[in-house]
């Protein structure tokens, strides 16, 4: 059925149709049921899927237009839980802080945004930065600027001297006392303080970090650094705001106090050991591997003078580990949600996750949906994206092969649509 608009003017009722696009899908991933299905027509006005039909239909009307995908693999646009768009690995990344401007990053961040989007990634969780990532969410939705649909942490919160104490690293005169206010508490009033901070600036979702990190320039890449009560503080004052919390951690007992202290998502997990898988799904947090991270960070961790002197030894003790983890965690049964860390290595490689996740033992359809159903409902958007269905977003991709037979081909994105535009299609491209 065509979709009328109807406008009351002065002459009466008209009514207007809207344009509308027809993609034709050789094959379509049905992500709810796990299913490849053939030959269907997803009919596309107003941002969203109006109908999904079986075969190919044409349009009755010379204004739409046929998208022809018939020897493409149509899915839902991917989501990655875990990036981040202010920056990008490169050696000199260390010396940025004092010399880039907050408007050097935002054109940077804006270059990436599109290489992410450009990759099938049409929604991300930006797990923090310096507030930027928050402006280019902004800038994205009222289509300024081209990128994903961006659910903002703004800048992480901290510990003193923890993973994202932003003057870690710096000599005494630089180094100040950051606060709440930049994300850095030692109490739960303060840790309530940087979460109502945190949502004045416009923050999405809560992340912390619960223990040391492999490229901040502190010693411990795994100890715990929040205690119980400050957790507690930020996950119960974020769930007044309606508001999810992340957290960072690679050793174990600071993992099991954020999931003790109610926090969602457990990003990387390096060292989780059985208890701690246990745990999670007891708690039903999930887990965001960023094996795509790890793997980056032991390659580069080789590369003389690529990471300064306190960062080599974490890298390499943390990088390798993470995708056996991941295998540990996913035989175990343990929730587990897509998220790569992108920015720790190039954006726009955000699918190399998924043949690392297929490596470990992840059947591929399991793996399309961790990148698409699950992290929906993280983000409450289960009625709007990851599936592609009557009603939904049209944030649709497609790619040359059959992911469940290939899963590289996951890696070469040919089309892309957002929210009905298309960004991408190479059968088109000049
Ligand atoms: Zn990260």
């Amino acid at each position: 059925m065509r979709k009328l608009l109807f406008y009351a003017t002065f002459f009466g009722v008209v009514s207007l149709q809207a344009q509308q696009t027809y993609l034709h899908c050789g094959k379509i991933i049905d992500t709810d049921k796990g299913k490849v299905l053939t030959e269907k027509t997803l009919v596309i006005s107003d941002g969203k899927i109006q109908q999904v039909n079986n075969g190919y239909t044409s349009p009755g009307n010379g204004e739409d237009t046929v998208i022809d995908l018939k020897d493409k693999t149509v899915l839902p646009g991917f989501v990655d839980m875990h990036v981040h768009l202010e920056s990008e690995t490169n050696p000199k990344r260390y010396m940025a802080r004092y010399t880039d401007n907050e408007a050097d990053v935002a054109f940077q961040s804006v270059v990436y945004a599109k290489k992410t989007l450009m990759a099938g990634f049409t929604t991300v969780r930006d797990l923090g930065g310096s507030g930027v990532n928050t402006a280019l969410r902004n800038a994205i939705n009222k289509g300024y600027v081209v990128g994903p649909r961006i659910f903002s942490a703004g800048k992480s919160i901290a510990t003193t001297g923890g993973h994202a104490d932003p003057t870690n690293g710096s000599r005494k005169a630089l180094m100040g006392d950051p606060g709440p206010k930049e994300g850095v508490v030692n109490s739960p009033e303060e840790a309530r303080k940087a979460v109502r901070q945190r949502y004045k600036n416009g923050a999405d979702v809560i992340k912390i970090t619960a223990t040391g990190g492999v490229l901040s320039v502190a010693k411990s890449g795994r100890n715990p650094q929040f205690f119980l009560d400050e957790i507690k503080a930020i996950t119960e004052t974020a769930a007044d705001y309606g508001m999810l919390v992340a957290a960072h951690a690679h050793g174990d007992r600071g993992m099991q106090r954020a999931i003790l202290g109610g926090v969602k998502t457990i990003e990387h997990g390096t060292f989780m050991s059985e208890e701690t898988m246990e745990l999670m799904k007891k708690h039903n947090a999930y887990y965001v591997p960023t094996i795509t991270a790890g793997k980056e960070v032991a390659e580069k961790a080789e590369v003389e003078g690529y990471y300064p002197e306190l960062v080599v030894p974490k890298a390499k003790e943390v990088g390798p580990q993470i995708q056996g983890t991941f295998a540990k965690a996913y035989k175990k049964g343990v929730n587990i949600v897509f998220g790569t860390d992108a920015g720790v290595f190039k954006h726009g490689e955000n699918a190399r996750e998924f043949q690392y996740m297929v490596e470990a033992g992840m059947p591929e359809m399991e793996a399309i949906r961790s990148a698409t159903v699950t992290p929906a409902i993280l983000l409450d958007m289960q009625h709007k994206t990851g599936q592609l269905k009557e009603g939904f977003l049209a944030d649709i991709i497609a790619v040359n092969e059959d992911p469940t037979q290939n899963i590289k081909t996951l890696q070469n994105v040919v089309f892309v649509m957002k929210g009905g535009v298309v960004h991408k299609n190479e059968d088109t491209a000049p």
